[in-house]
């Protein structure tokens, strides 16, 4: 019987199948006690200032500890925390965490830096974002516009009607909005002039070969004039070489963030990066 069925084939398909959501379940798991172990932690990514080199704002990047697995990548478990709901509470975790962290670097004689949160399309459509961010903001101390928030183009465009008047709601509580991975999620540019955003993240496909591929040079190009217009920083994701930080200056990209300058690191080396003065000295061609 199972030779007719290409019996083989389908057990091992089936177990195969069942391996998967075995990890599922046991990564699922593991997730749900992630957060009360302290598995869970943030490492934040300086942003820079392409005309003064200095560090003008960071982003909080989610990492998860696991005693047994490693570091496990949150491009790996924020897909399936979004699916199971649990990106909920852990996304609340990283903006109290984001917040209260930030609210520790302000120091007199220390500029005042926004923290960059990203949030999930789960987490865009609760209804109660304002309250629960109202609420964090008022637990942590912090003020408003030293918190950025980063949602996807992807997350933007699932309903543009719901999305505009949940931006405006936001707006009013005096916090900044940036559009993450600009360019991969084919909107219309008629709907960006209808978003309420302060800065458009241009992704990082774009910027890795700006210096050799001419179409993304257009791109990236196009993007700085087309935000600029419409009144609107631009931020570069993923900036590693200096041809490609030269190119972002000559167009008058504002801001960049990347290995360049820095990887995601543990608080810590922020607090001393700020400490220090850290900036990149480069020859402002412009
Ligand atoms: P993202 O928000 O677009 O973050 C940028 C990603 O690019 C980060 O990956 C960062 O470490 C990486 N990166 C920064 N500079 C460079 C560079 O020069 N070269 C290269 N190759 N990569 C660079 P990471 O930390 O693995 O995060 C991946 C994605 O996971 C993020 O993309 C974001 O979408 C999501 N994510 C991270 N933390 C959170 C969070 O707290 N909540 C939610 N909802 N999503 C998060
Ligand atoms: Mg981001
Ligand atoms: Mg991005
Ligand atoms: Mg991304």
């Amino acid at each position: 019987r199972s030779k007719d069925m290409g019996g083989d084939a389908y057990q091992f398909y089936t177990a195969e199948m069942n391996a998967k959501a075995l990890q599922h379940l046991i990564l699922d798991n593991a997730l749900h006690h992630a957060l009360e172990r302290g598995e869970l932690q943030l490492y934040y990514q300086p942003q820079l200032d392409l005309v003064t080199g200095q560090v003008c704002g960071m982003e909080a990047l989610l990492r998860w500890q696991h005693p047994e697995l490693g570091m496990i990548s949150p491009a790996e478990f924020i897909p399936l925390a979004e699916k199971t709901g649990l990106i909920v509470p852990i996304g609340e975790w990283v903006l109290r965490t984001a917040c209260a962290q930030n609210q520790a670097w302000q120091l007199p004689g220390r500029p005042a830096l926004p923290i960059a949160v990203n949030l999930s399309g789960r987490q865009f459509a609760q209804h109660n974002l304002a309250q629960t961010i109202t609420r964090i903001l008022a637990q942590t101390g912090l003020a408003p516009d030293l918190l950025e928030l980063e949602i996807t183009e992807s997350t933007l465009i699932q309903d543009i009607q719901t999305s505009i008047s949940m931006l405006h709601e936001l707006n009013a509580l005096g916090i900044a909005i940036s559009i993450d991975d600009f360019g991969t999620g084919y909107s219309s540019l008629s709907y960006l002039k209808r978003f309420p955003i302060n800065a458009i993240k241009i992704d990082q496909s774009f910027v890795r070969d700006i210096h050799t591929d001419p179409n993304d040079a257009a791109i990236v190009s196009a993007i700085i004039a087309m935000a600029r217009s419409l009144g609107m920083k631009t931020i570069a994701e993923g900036v590693e070489t200096n041809e490609q930080l030269v190119f972002l200056q000559s167009r008058q990209c504002d801001l960049m963030q990347g290995y360049y300058f820095s990887r995601p690191v543990p608080a810590e080396v922020i607090t001393q990066m700020l400490n220090e003065d850290w900036c990149l000295s480069f020859v402002v061609n412009s």
